[in-house]
């Protein structure tokens, strides 16, 4: 390859560039102190009802603002802090925030917080649930915790046993990326889920291209049903795609088109107007009880 670059270039010679690996390393490195730099934050995307606009709830998605480098998504460090082993400690700041954040709002107002395959299948995830609910005094049934499909490739007892002791806590389980796994019907009968989360890949643009992301949502809808769970529709961001999500049936809209993920202060004003216009205006209704 360094041949075909041809002669003259020095692509492959350029000392000041690294590999792939060892610019994931070096990022590795950066994120180990990120907590403690105060370069972690948590933003609060609007989850709102299907029938009205009323907000249901919010999903917490950490940020990282590397010092160098800004802003850096969470689909790329995320997958670090699960390999250096500090996810656990990431993803606990996070439940501790997100909890706490929720108190703000109204009580029926619910919290989404995303737990990592490994954060689920540790041991002590239950006790750690426990306590951040305990420490935050919010209602269990507040809590959302999305997982997807990746806790049930460790297939271990660890992991069945961990559904029935969450549920005994009291807070819901939504099983988030719906559809892109290896068997995701599988999964369904697996776990007491009470929320689908259909993933983007079959949302985003779905009125105006084939019907084929139609048929497959509607039978989602359909499936969800059924097993008594609730269906959310990620990554709607226009008109049409949300008119077609409330023609299938979808409970729950999450997308650009009702709100980007914001700051805690935002999410708080809009959380206290309730209800929540497509392109993001509030309006100012009457909270509800
Ligand atoms: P996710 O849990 O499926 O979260 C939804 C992602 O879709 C978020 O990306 C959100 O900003 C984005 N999104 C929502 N609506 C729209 C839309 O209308 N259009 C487009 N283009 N995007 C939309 P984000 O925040 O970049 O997070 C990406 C993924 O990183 C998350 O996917 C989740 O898997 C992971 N993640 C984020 N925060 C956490 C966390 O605290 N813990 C763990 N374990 N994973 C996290
Ligand atoms: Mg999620
Ligand atoms: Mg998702
Ligand atoms: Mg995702």
């Amino acid at each position: 390859a360094a041949k075909a670059a041809g002669r003259g270039k020095h692509c492959f010679y350029e000392p000041s560039m690294h590999s792939e690996a060892s610019k994931r390393q070096l990022l590795e490195n950066d994120l180990r102190g990120a907590l403690e730099r105060n370069e972690l934050s948590v933003v609060y995307q609007p989850v709102v009802r299907a029938a009205g606009e009323e907000v249901a709830g919010f999903e917490a998605l950490v940020r990282w603002k590397h010092p160098k480098q800004g802003d850096i998504s969470p689909t790329r460090f995320i997958p670090l802090a699960e390999e250096c082993g500090m996810i656990g400690k990431l993803g606990e700041w996070v439940l501790e925030q997100a909890v706490h954040a929720a108190r703000e709002w109204p009580d029926h107002v619910r919290i989404a917080v995303n737990l990592s395959p490994i954060q689920f299948n540790d041991p002590k995830i239950v006790e750690t649930v426990g306590l951040a609910l305990q420490r935050s005094g919010i209602r269990p049934s507040r809590l959302e915790l999305e997982i997807t499909e990746g806790v049930f490739l460790a297939d271990s007892d660890v992991t069945d046993g961990t559904f029935a002791r969450l549920k005994e806590l009291g807070v819901r389980l939504a099983l988030d990326d719906f559809g892109t796994g290896y068997s995701s019907l599988g999964y369904l009968k697996k776990a007491p889920f009470d929320k689908i989360k259909i993933d983007q890949s079959f949302v985003r643009g779905a009125a105006s291209t084939s019907s084929r992301n139609a048929a497959i949502i509607r039978a989602i809808v359909t499936l969800a049903e059924s097993l008594g769970m609730d269906t959310v529709a990620e990554g709607v961001e226009t008109h049409d795609d949300l008119q077609l999500m409330r023609d299938l049936g979808v409970s729950q809209i999450q997308g650009y088109i009702f709100g980007r993920p914001s700051a805690l202060e935002d999410a708080t004003d809009l959380a206290s107007a309730s209800s929540v216009e497509a392109d993001g205006h509030q309006c100012l209704r009457e909270p509800r009880q």
